[in-house]
């Protein structure tokens, strides 16, 4: 699973420079604009993490990357992330001890304990336009799929999916958490960048989980 980390950083790297102007553009309408630096920050402190990743088990290197994270990018979104992989690593810590259940079912709850954290820290819920309108129905569809399917190429279409429908969702909610929520009714008719890069990031981990990485 540590290679799968490493090629997940290096694929979302890609993903989110090919949507850079995109991502830029969402957060400068409805928010302070710096969004896309933020989470590429992000990314790159992580990609310099790689040696020191391959060394340890997965739940610590998420862990790793979780406290990274929250220590050096900027924004709701650094603390937020952050807090999802160092609540992910942890999930996952436990569970690898106890060793009851097949690798899928375990890495959803941990994925399900990380968006558990965004939603506790951000004080936020489904429909306030945030990254949580994508990330909590990909935790719910991703625990379900693990549980019913063992094919992984099936699981990965149905969370971008997902995904991709709760990012698009976020285009007519009125948001009432983060910067945007100081606009207001001006909020709406705009995609909330946080749920953009999300679908970016997660789109780009199911390609890679498809291709049997
Ligand atoms: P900042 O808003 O501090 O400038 P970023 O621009 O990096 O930070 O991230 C903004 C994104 O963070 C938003 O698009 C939204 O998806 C997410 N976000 C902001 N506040 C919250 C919150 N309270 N709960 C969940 N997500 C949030
Ligand atoms: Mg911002």
């Amino acid at each position: 699973m540590q290679t799968l980390i490493i090629n997940a950083i290096q694929a979302i790297d890609h993903a989110l420079t090919e949507h850079e102007a995109e991502i830029a553009e969402l957060d400068r309408a409805i928010g302070d604009g710096d969004h896309y630096i933020n989470i590429k920050r992000g990314v790159t402190m992580v990609q310099a993490m790689q040696a020191e990743l391959l060394n340890v088990d997965a739940d610590i290197a998420l862990q790793k990357i979780g406290m990274k994270l929250m220590s050096t990018v900027g924004g709701a979104s650094g603390v937020l992330i952050g807090g999802f992989f160092m609540a992910f690593g942890k999930h996952l810590n436990v569970a690898f001890k106890q060793n009851s259940a097949c690798a899928n079912v375990q890495i959803a709850a941990g994925f399900a304990a990380g968006v558990e954290s965004i939603r506790q820290r951000g004080k936020a819920e489904l429909g306030e336009k945030t990254m949580l309108d994508v990330l909590i129905p990909v935790a719910e569809m991703y625990t379900w799929m693990a549980a019913n399917t063992s094919s992984n190429v099936e699981i990965a279409k149905a969370l971008k999916l997902v995904a991709t429908t709760g990012m698009l969702s976020t285009k007519d909610l009125l948001a009432t958490k983060g910067r945007a929520a100081f606009l207001g009714e001006r909020s709406k008719g705009h995609i909330d960048a946080g749920a953009k890069s999300c679908e970016v990031m997660i789109h780009a981990v199911c390609d890679l989980i498809s291709e049997g990485a």
